[in-house]
């Protein structure tokens, strides 16, 4: 599974974080923005990361806050800029994004929506 190897190295690099302060009581919550293009499930990162968590008593286990980024592209041929299209195959029952211009069918590149990042790490720190 795609999504456990992806979760994990975000834990690692969160422990990582952690590391750096030793006045940390818990993490509070990780900020995750996953584009629509990674082809991550919700889901599955929300499972792995419960798992990954649960013998980690510093980091809680509803702290995995998932934002979904819209994809943006910019065609080649017309300039357009912005969303996809999704085309829907009749297979699989689920949107797949077409490669193509909405506007004039041309090829495109892709600005945003392939990321999974972490944008903001809050921790609970004790005063000092
Ligand atoms: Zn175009």
């Amino acid at each position: 599974m795609h999504e456990f190897s992806v979760i994990s190295s975000i834990v690692e690099l969160v422990k990582g974080e952690m590391g750096k302060h030793d006045n940390l009581n818990f993490v509070k919550e990780i900020v995750l923005e996953v584009g629509e293009l990674s082809f991550l499930s919700h889901d599955a990162l929300r499972f792995g990361f419960r798992a990954l968590v649960e013998n980690e008593p510093d980091i809680k286990d509803d702290a995995l806050t998932i934002i979904p980024i819209q994809a943006k592209v910019k065609c080649r041929r017309c300039d357009y800029e912005g969303a996809m299209k999704a085309g829907e195959t009749e297979e699989y029952h689920i949107a797949i994004p077409q490669f193509s211009c909405p506007e004039c069918n041309g090829p495109i590149d892709v600005l945003h929506g392939k990321e999974c990042v972490v944008r903001n790490l809050v921790l609970d720190l004790e005063d000092e």
